[in-house]
This record gives structure tokens, sequence and C-alpha cells, in this order.
């Protein structure tokens, strides 16, 4: 059934074997570490969504699975209105917590291997991975659990395929088979909020050939099993969050990735979704690929509202709210950010089914189109509102500054703008306005997550059909059809066998 958030903080509380790494340190307790609180906290805002009145509908979904409500974060796409509303869903969810909260590439695991274990025991009648998934997501959705997606190899030297590199183990791959199970190696790395999950789900990064045939493989562990490290990354202005301010760091709202090692990791066969079928790793990485770009749709939208809010904020606060050219400024990011949005609603409304049984995918090249615009829009976004706010975005004193008796009075006094603003409200949006629009999670994540903009270039070429738009044009510009006729072909000669 549906967990609330504290339901959540508690049950990754107890997750104690867990080896998690940050800064140096192992972690303990992820739920106290001041520098993965805020991560926790952004996660939690999954489950509290269910529970709140402006989101409670949009959180909750029927599972026919389970025959009873889920939070949305687990539930498999019944129709075109399910995507659409994980797209509203992420939307609003960045109003809550200003920052990525990490729990769809989770999800869009769920989806893609539900899509890709019912497909291969529809075709090859194979129905064990099918089994396996369907108990392991009974599992999930009856838990509410918290789950990572784990897909990004290490990739070690990136011309060379997995089973060609120099370090065997810069792809994950099975390196040795049981009778009750596999045991796995290697890395994956860029993993977004691996540290606060209960478990983590593992997929292939790329499509394989026969020789990779040991690295195809997909499965679930929790976080806490023997042999799985986690090292959190950092990220800019991080360290912000151990000072114990409320203000420079905005210490509720943070996300994280991390790397995370799999040193021979036992993993039994019902966790076991994929193994060796290199032939459907293709299929798999690309239905997961564009499900995660038609999430961008929403969540960086969402996120474009609380910079296109705090930019409002800080034009009204130095009296340039009303000028045209704010104006003019203003509605250009509305432009921007409303074009993302726009196109994750497209590539969920055109939905695609690709089972008897469900299995609802999005368009394929509005998803790639929606996570192109994410990977180019955000940084200008990002732009406009510096230029709008000015130099104090990054310059500002501390917070500490601004708390220090002796000089506050100075700094409230030749900080303010219009008078009826107090100085402590401009600052407070300058900081949110730093925090989120120079972020990792509104910058560079934006280009290289669910795959980099080459990627999404790759999948124009092969989706639009350019034969077919040469034959619109040429029939339009009345062109006369010619058609090249193959060569007459030449007399044959008796070869030299029929000679003798
Ligand atoms: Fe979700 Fe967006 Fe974070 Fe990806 S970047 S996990 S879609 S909030
Ligand atoms: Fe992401």
């Amino acid at each position: 059934g549906l967990r609330t958030g504290q339901q959540y903080v508690e049950g990754i509380k107890n997750r104690k074997h867990a080896k998690i790494y940050v800064m140096g340190k192992k972690v303990t307790d992820v739920t106290t570490n001041l520098f993965l609180k805020p991560s926790v906290e952004s996660f939690k805002a999954t489950f509290d969504a269910a529970f709140q009145e402006d989101t409670r509908d949009l959180a909750r979904a029927y599972s026919p699975y389970i025959g009873e409500e889920v939070n949305r974060f687990v539930h498999i796409h019944q129709s075109p209105a399910d995507l659409v509303a994980k797209v509203k869903l992420l939307r609003k969810l960045s109003h809550k917590t200003g920052t990525c909260f990490q729990r769809c590439v989770g999800w869009d695991a769920l989806n893609t291997l539900y899509i890709v274990t019912h497909k291969i025991a529809a075709r090859e009648g194979r129905a064990e991975y099918k089994e396996r998934f369907m108990k392991y997501l009974e599992y999930v959705q009856r838990n509410d659990l918290a789950l990572a997606g784990a897909m990004t190899d290490v990739k070690g030297v990136r011309t060379l395929r997995p089973s060609e590199q120099p370090n065997p183990d810069a792809y994950v791959r099975v390196v040795e088979q049981r009778d009750d199970g596999i045991v796995v190696r290697g890395a994956k790395a860029n993993i977004t909020g691996i540290a606060v999950v209960d478990e983590v789900i593992v997929l292939p990064t790329r499509a394989m050939t026969e020789s990779d045939a040991s690295y195809a493989v997909a499965f679930a562990v929790p976080l806490d099993t023997p042999g799985v490290t986690v090292v959190v990354g950092r990220q800019i202005n991080d360290a912000r969050r151990l000072e114990g301010g409320d203000l420079d760091g905005v210490p509720y709202m943070a996300h994280h990735e991390g790397l995370v090692i799999f040193e021979d990791v036992f993993v039994p066969w019902d966790r076991v979704f994929l193994y060796k079928d290199w032939r459907w790793t293709g299929p798999l990485v690309e239905i997961f690929a564009s499900y995660h770009r038609q999430g961008y749709g929403g969540c960086k939208s969402g996120l474009g509202d609380v910079i296109i809010g705090a930019t409002q904020g800080l034009a009204r606060a130095i009296g340039i709210a009303d000028k045209p050219a704010v104006a003019e400024k203003l509605a250009e990011m509305v432009f921007l950010n409303e074009s993302m949005y726009s196109a994750g609603l497209a590539a969920s409304w055109e939905g695609v089914k690709l089972l008897d049984d469900g299995g609802w995918w999005v368009n394929p090249m509005y998803a790639n189109v929606t996570k192109h615009m994410v990977a180019r829009f955000p940084y200008e976004v990002a732009k406009i509102a510096h230029d709008i706010a000015g130099g104090i975005v990054g310059t500002a004193p501390s917070e500490f500054d601004f708390k220090n008796e002796e000089i506050r009075h100075l700094i409230e006094k030749y900080l303010q703008g219009v008078p009826d603003i107090p100085t402590e409200e401009r600052l407070r949006l300058v900081r949110l306005l730093e925090n989120v629009s120079v972020s990792v999670g509104y910058l560079v994540e934006s280009v290289h997550g669910a795959g980099s903009p080459a990627a999404q270039k790759i999948m124009f070429t092969r989706l639009y059909d350019f034969q077919k738009a040469e034959e619109i044009a040429k029939s339009l510009a009345r062109v006369k059809v010619t058609v090249k006729w193959p060569k007459e072909p030449e007399p044959r000669r008796p070869s030299e066998a029929q000679k003798t």
C-alpha cells in the first residue's frame, strides 16, 4: 500500500548494512547525515505527494496487479492519460522540492522491464522473466519501495564494446552462474538518488552483441546487499549544507548522484529479469531512454517555474518588473519553459501501446524532442534569469554576514531596492535562484541525463521519414518523377566451370 514520507524515511533508516560513502566517510544513517538529508527530503516529497491535497489525485493510481491504489511512482502506465499524469506530477513536484526528486528513474525502469519481459514471453514463449518481474512488481507496489534505476556503466574506453575492454569489468557483467542465481561485478555511474533508496534496479546501458552476452543483464537488489558500495558524488555549493544555515545552501532541497559498485554480488534467480539475451538489450535501452526523456518535460519545466518566479520577484524588488524590456525577457522564459512541457505532453498523448496487456509507451519522437529541448533551453532560461536579477546572484554576502548584528543594518540598508520589499526577501530569492539555476539538476543533468544530445539526434534521424518528406516536397514542386531503373544485366558469359 501507500507509504507516507515518514514511513519511507524510517524504512531507509533501518537499512543498517548499506555501504555508503560521502566525502571520504562511511555514513551509517543517511537520514541524519547533513550532506544527504536534503536528498532524503526531496525523495520524501514523492511519498508525501500522495497525501497532499494539491497532488493527491495525480500521485495515486489504481494498480490492476495488486487490486489497490499505489503511489504513481511505482505504477505501470495503463493509458496515455497515465503518461500525461506523469508529466503533470513531475512539474508539480519540482514546485515542492526545487530540485530533482530522484524517484523517476526506478519508475521508468519498472515500466521498461514490464514491457520487455512481456515481449520476450509473447515472442519467444519464455515466460520466466515475466513471471519473476510480475512477482517483483507486486512486492514493490505492496511495499511502496523507493527505487533507483542504474543504467550508465563506467564504460572504460568509449570506442570499445563491453567484451573488448582492457578492464573486463568496465560494464556490469555476470561472472558466475549458479544453481540459485548469478554473481555480478562492475559499476554504474551518475546514479540519481542511489544513497537514499531501498533497492536498485540495474539495466544494461547499450545494445549488446553476441560476444557481450555476459553483459546483457538486468536485475534488482536491495541497497544493503553484501558487495554493494555507493560513493556519493559532489556538486557545486554542496558543502553549504554542512554549515548549518537556512538560506545560503537552501538546506531543504538537494539531490545527488553516485557511483554504485558491485563486487561479486549474488543475485537470486527471482531477481534476474534479463540474462544473456543480448538481442533484447537494444529494445530495452530504447524503451527506457524514451520514457525518461519524456519525463524531463515535466520536472525541468517545474524548475523553470521556480526560476521564472524568483526572477519576477527579484525584478520587483529592484523596481524593474514593469519595464517592457523585462516583460519581454520574462515572456521569452515562459516560451522556452512551456515548449519543453508541451513536448512532454505530446509524447504522452501520442503514446503507443506495445502489448495486448497494457504496456503503454511514450511517442519516441516527441520524447526525444522533449529531451533535446531540455538539453538546450534551461541554459537560456538561466541566462535570462541572471540578466534580470543582476550581478548579486554571483556576489551576495553570506547569510552569516546578514545574521551578524554588527553589520546586518548596513546590508539591509544598502542591498535594499524598493522600500517596501525587505532586503531579506531579496537575499532569499537570490539564493534560491542561484541554487536552482546554477545547479547540476537544472544544467549538467539537463544535458546528459537520459542520454547526451547526440543520442537524441541519432533518434531523430532514425525516426523521421526523410524519404517520405522528399516525396511530399517533390510532389508539391511538381518535380517530374524520375526513376532510376537498374542497368540492363550484362549478357551472361559462360563461366570457367561451364566451359569444361
Ligand atoms: Fe525525475 Fe527529473 Fe530527477 Fe530525472 S531529473 S529523476 S525525471 S526529477
Ligand atoms: Fe535524470
